[in-house]
């Protein structure tokens, strides 16, 4: 971070300092919440959590070279007391940006917000320094402390928002005014939390009202809901998409043997063919707004095409794919689901499987409400028309109508299993799985399926 000293960020705050000796001591971070990840100079942030009290571990923070604590509390080493931690981390994080000379740009969307803050910053990094949200920290309180953790090399600085519901976008977008937004999507993720689609559209939104008139608005043509949104900002429009209207588009998409997308990138200055490293087609989507961000910022087809095209995936459990020594191939992508992700997933499982078996061992998509039922009979159906060869219910009620809407698409008794957890799972598979097979592992976070992939890669 910059280094502020101690009676700045007091200040910033509206706080009190406490046990303080000298106040022009200066914080030059990492600002961190944790305190196993404190360094020397570190400002160690105390929550108050239901479980953990993060004042106990203030003195151990300190021990461990922080420089003060930011808490609620005095807590008998220096500190900065406020009333509210939260906003005043947020306070800290709108106060550093301001002074950074970093472009910020700013993601949401129902499906592909980490995928895509991974590639863009993989693809600017190639042009200056960049600092990007780590993993999936996407909310009120991940975002300030990434975005504390820019210092003044930083040009470019990615954000990943998350919403779960109205106002949240704007909260964060408050926090750290972004230049450039990007919006992917607007899915089912968290409807039954929304209330509906047209909800999530308006939460998603906020982030393009946000942008100012010399801003970019980088939206997706695909999706209509996000198309739509052009019309509530006043910063220029960049759409995206596999239309012959887009700015930024892809032509020629095709998924190559091993399930990676390959196409044409056409920017307004030039076209170029990219070949993911990643797996699933719904990646073409995510490279075309990391290319029309990186496009913004001055960089040509070529350059993009390049980087894009030696981009890893940076976060665990999303369609990470292993060889088995004895040719099967596990793709554990059970970080989390939805049914856009599920149905990409899948796809991406039989473009992978040609010729071989292919397994999806799928479980429940969380939070889908009212919708439910109609998507996981949906996911069923799909596993049959795809031509998966078996599938694999794994949990509760969600699992059986998995299961249900396998059997009513395509009368599917043996090819699909409905098993209670995932022990009984990896009980399964252990016995049935043959070399050459491919076992695509899915499902929502909570369920916790990657027990299943890591099992099979144990056994391997
Ligand atoms: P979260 O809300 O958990 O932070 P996210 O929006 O960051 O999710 P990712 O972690 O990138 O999304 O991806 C989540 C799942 O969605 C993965 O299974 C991934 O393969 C899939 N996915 C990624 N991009 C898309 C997309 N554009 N459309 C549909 N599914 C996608
Ligand atoms: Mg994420």
């Amino acid at each position: 971070m910059i280094a502020l000293s101690l009676a700045e960020i007091a200040d910033v705050v509206g706080g009190q300092t406490h046990d303080i000796p000298d106040p022009s001591v200066h914080v030059t971070g990492p600002v961190v919440r944790d305190s196993r990840e404190v360094g020397p100079g570190s400002l160690f942030v105390a929550f108050a959590g239901e479980r953990v009290d993060g004042h106990d571990f203030a003195r151990a923070a300190v021990e461990a070279g922080a420089v003060a604590v930011l808490g609620t509390r005095p807590v008998g080493v220096p500190a900065v007391v406020v009333d509210d931690v939260q906003r005043a981390l947020g306070a800290l994080a709108r106060h550093v940006v301001r002074r950074l000379g970093a472009t910020l740009i700013g993601l949401t969307g129902s499906a592909g917000k980490t995928s895509t803050k991974d590639l863009i910053a993989q693809v600017l990094q190639r042009k200056a320094p960049t600092v990007f949200t780590p993993g999936s920290l996407n909310n009120e309180i991940g975002l300030p402390l990434t975005a504390l953790s820019a210092t003044e090399e930083t040009r470019f600085l990615v954000l990943e928002m998350g919403a779960r519901g109205i106002g949240h976008i704007r909260y964060l977008t408050g926090l750290t005014p972004p230049r450039i937004g990007v919006v992917l999507n607007v899915g089912s993720a968290h409807i039954g939390e929304f209330g509906g689609r047209e909800q999530i559209a308006q939460a998603k939104g906020e982030l393009v009202e946000a942008l100012p008139e010399d801003g970019t608005a980088v939206l997706n043509l695909d999706d209509p809901y996000v198309r739509a949104m052009a019309s509530r900002t006043k910063a220029k429009v960049v759409f995206f998409g596999e239309s012959d209207e887009a700015d930024v588009r892809a032509e020629n998409v095709r998924l190559t043997d091993s399930g990676q997308p390959s196409f044409t990138l056409h920017t307004p200055s030039g076209a170029s063919t990219v070949t993911l490293r990643l797996y699933g087609e719904h990646h073409v989507s995510n490279a075309l707004a990391a290319a029309a961000v990186a496009h913004e910022l001055g960089m040509s087809a070529e350059e993009i095409a390049t980087a894009l095209s030696e981009a890893g995936s940076l976060s665990r459990w999303r369609m990470e794919v292993t060889e088995r020594p004895d040719g099967v191939t596990v793709v554990n992508d059970a970080y989390n689901a939805n049914p856009e992700s599920m149905r990409a997933a899948l796809r991406a499982l039989v473009a992978m499987g040609k010729g071989r078996r292919t397994w999806a061992v799928l479980g429940k998509m969380a939070e889908l409400g009212d919708e439910a039922l109609a998507e996981h009979d949906a996911v069923g159906r799909l596993a049959v028309r795809l031509n998966v060869s078996k599938l694999v219910a794994v949990g509760g009620r969600e699992a059986s109508w998995l299961q249900l809407g396998a059997y009513n698409e395509g009368s599917w008794g043996e090819e699909s299993v409905h098993v209670s957890d995932a022990q009984a799972a990896i009980d399964l598979l252990r016995s049935e799985l043959r070399p050459g097979d491919v076992v695509l592992v899915k499902a929502s976070r909570s369920v916790g399926l990657e027990r299943v992939a890591q099992a099979l890669l144990e056994t391997g």
